[in-house]
């Protein structure tokens, strides 16, 4: 066809044109072609999606015909001639059209004819969609949605554009639904993001990420813009809204993270900023919780950091080891069995410690692996124990996303019949946290447990608000005292009251009772006398390799045995 150069009006004209279609394409590629030179505009996402070989290209249909799938270029030839012979002045047809990869990609394309006074055809442009890439925009809100977020995320952090970015959610949704019913939950959703557009306007890009949850990308805002700016909107909900003839108050949650830092995945980040998020639902009553507040270190170094040991869990856990804590029987101070304590280490960071990564990774979707690993690792490391210590019991810690998941009770089985463990030798341990779950849900998989052998305990006791309503609820084998309700007991004797309370109720509901952080003689001997079943503490032994404890426990169950006297 046109073998002729095109000249440099003649681009200048096309690259008009073609900017105009783009703005309206939305979630689509564009293409226009000069049909007097044969010379086109493609989008740059189809040429980087099926590796063209440039944006402009002369004679571009016998290009792309090339990808198209042998079955459909039949169709797909007639097509282009057709509009070329100035038979049919637009298309409209689906094909496959292959990627570098050898997959094939289902497209529709649209096209049509612009011509001039006289009906010569000028320009043929028109769309074309890919159907196997995820559309970017959410159905409900009109909004970009989670992939468009993290598109955008992405290219913010390789083109090194410094961001905030705030999370804000919507606070019981699904209590919404409930009560009103899902239509009004739907129509609050499309409220709040319309609210959303019209108020941050240009100020940053606005996203439903899903459920309840939107997000701000903004390259312009500080920090105390964005807490007014949310003060704002947080204002307007609370005020209420009316949908359906009714007035709905809605609260709202928000977290933010600054991002300036450029080696740092969009993973890593999205874990951050849903930990100030959860800061903010749970803790903050939906205040704006900003990252890097609740962090002791200085933000920069702490995004790394998280990214690097985030992804350590992807490099076959390197990085992570156990360490182990004994815990003795209170009456005797024989071992009974110990505590697994996950800990990250490498040159530059040295050894981190598990308070200051596993709260930020909690709700990453790499956790419950690294939780796993941390069962078998565990399980395996105790198996060498019972040949010293009959009965050796090892508790492992859970955090609640490894709980969340549909498969937990079968990971367990599977780890343990892998392992050739008994089930009465494994204690999992369990925090408040929890009850963020669904309590049916959770009471399920820790009957099921049970009822295979596995012992539960929950965790620092005494630490959230709702202690005492979990064991009224749920059938803990073990009650874990947190040591921060008997570090003054050797002066306090109110620490001795709350204990014994502590331990009259454990009784009720016929749970032992475990005390952490025995630091001392006389903190021993004080607590011994309340009925407490096992301890744990410094006084014993800090927490220590599985070698160390391999050295202790050959010399038989009294290793750790102080005096009796
Ligand atoms: P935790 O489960 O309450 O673990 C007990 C913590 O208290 C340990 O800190 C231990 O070293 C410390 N500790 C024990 N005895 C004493 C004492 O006498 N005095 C004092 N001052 N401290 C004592 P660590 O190892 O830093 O772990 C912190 C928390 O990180 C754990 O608290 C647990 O919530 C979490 N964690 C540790 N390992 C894991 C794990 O494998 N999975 C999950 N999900 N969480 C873990
Ligand atoms: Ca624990
Ligand atoms: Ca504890």
């Amino acid at each position: 066809m046109g073998a002729q150069e095109i000249t440099r009006e003649a681009v200048k004209q096309l690259d008009n044109l073609f900017d105009a279609l783009s703005i309206v394409a939305d979630d689509t590629h564009v293409f226009l072609c000069d049909m007097r030179y044969d010379y086109s505009r493609w989008s740059k996402s189809l040429v980087e999606t099926f590796d063209l070989p440039s944006e402009y290209m002369y004679g571009a249909g016998a290009i792309w015909e090339e990808h198209v799938h042998p079955e459909d270029r039949n169709a797909y030839r007639e097509g282009v001639d057709a509009i070329f012979a100035r038979k049919r002045a637009g298309h409209d047809m689906q094909y496959r059209a292959k990627r570098p990869n050898g997959e094939y990609d289902i497209c529709t394309c649209r096209g049509i004819v612009i011509q001039d006074e006289q009906g010569v055809p000028l320009y043929f442009g028109g769309a074309i969609r890919n159907h196997s890439q995820k559309s970017h925009i959410d159905t409900l809100t009109g909004l970009r949605n989670q992939y468009g977020f993290f598109a955008d995320l992405q290219s913010y952090i390789r083109n090194k554009i410094p961001i905030r970015i705030g999370m804000i959610g919507i606070a019981k949704l699904t209590e919404i639904n409930e009560v009103y019913g899902y239509h009004i939950g739907n129509e609050i959703l499309q409220y709040f993001g319309r609210y959303m557009m019209d108020n941050v306007v240009n100020r940053g890009g606005t996203y439903r990420l899903d459920g309840s949850c939107f997000a701000i990308i903004s390259t312009t805002q500080s920090e105390e813009k964005l807490l007014e700016l949310y003060e704002d909107i947080r204002a307007h909900f609370r005020k209420g809204i009316k949908i359906d003839n009714m007035d709905i108050i809605i609260e709202l949650n928000a977290g933010l993270i600054s991002l300036d830092d450029f080696n740092v995945d969009d993973q890593t980040i999205y874990s951050c900023l849903n930990f100030a998020y959860e800061e903010s639902k749970i803790k903050k009553h939906g205040d704006l919780v900003i990252f890097r507040n609740e962090l002791k270190g200085d933000n920069r170094k702490e995004l790394e950091k998280l990214h690097v040991i985030r992804a350590s869990i992807a490099q076959d856990y390197k990085g992570f080891y156990l360490l182990y804590q004994p815990v003795v029987d209170a009456e005797t101070e024989k071992l009974i069995g110990a505590e697994a304590l996950l800990r990250w280490k490498n040159e530059e960071y040295g050894v981190v410690s598990p308070d200051s990564f596993i709260p930020f990774l909690e709700n990453d979707p790499m956790f419950p692996e690294l939780g796993e690993w941390i069962l078998s690792t565990a399980l395996k490391d105790s198996q060498k124990l019972s040949s010293y210590v009959s009965n050796f019991r090892i508790n492992v810690n859970l955090s609640y996303a490894q709980l969340e998941r549909a498969d937990f009770t079968d990971v367990v089985w599977n780890t343990i019949k892998k392992a050739g463990f008994s089930p009465e030798n494994l204690c999992l341990e369990i925090t408040e946290r929890c009850r963020l779950l669904d309590m049916e849900l959770l009471r399920n998989v820790i009957v099921t447990l049970r009822a295979g052998g596995v012992h539960i305990a929950l965790d620092d006791f005494g630490t959230g608000f709702s202690s005492v309503g979990l064991v009224k609820n749920l059938p803990f084998d073990t009650i874990k005292i947190d040591r921060s309700f008997v570090q003054q007991i050797e002066q306090d004797d109110k620490e001795k009251s709350l204990l014994i309370y502590f331990t009259d109720m454990a009784g009720i509901y016929g749970a032992d009772v475990c005390v952490e952080g025995i630091e001392t003689s006389g903190m021993r001997d004080i607590i011994r006398d309340y009925g407490i079943h096992s301890f744990q503490g410094y006084y014993y032994s800090k927490p220590i390799t599985i070698e160390e404890l391999l050295d202790k426990a050959k010399n038989g169950p009294d290793c750790f045995v102080k005096n009796n006297a």
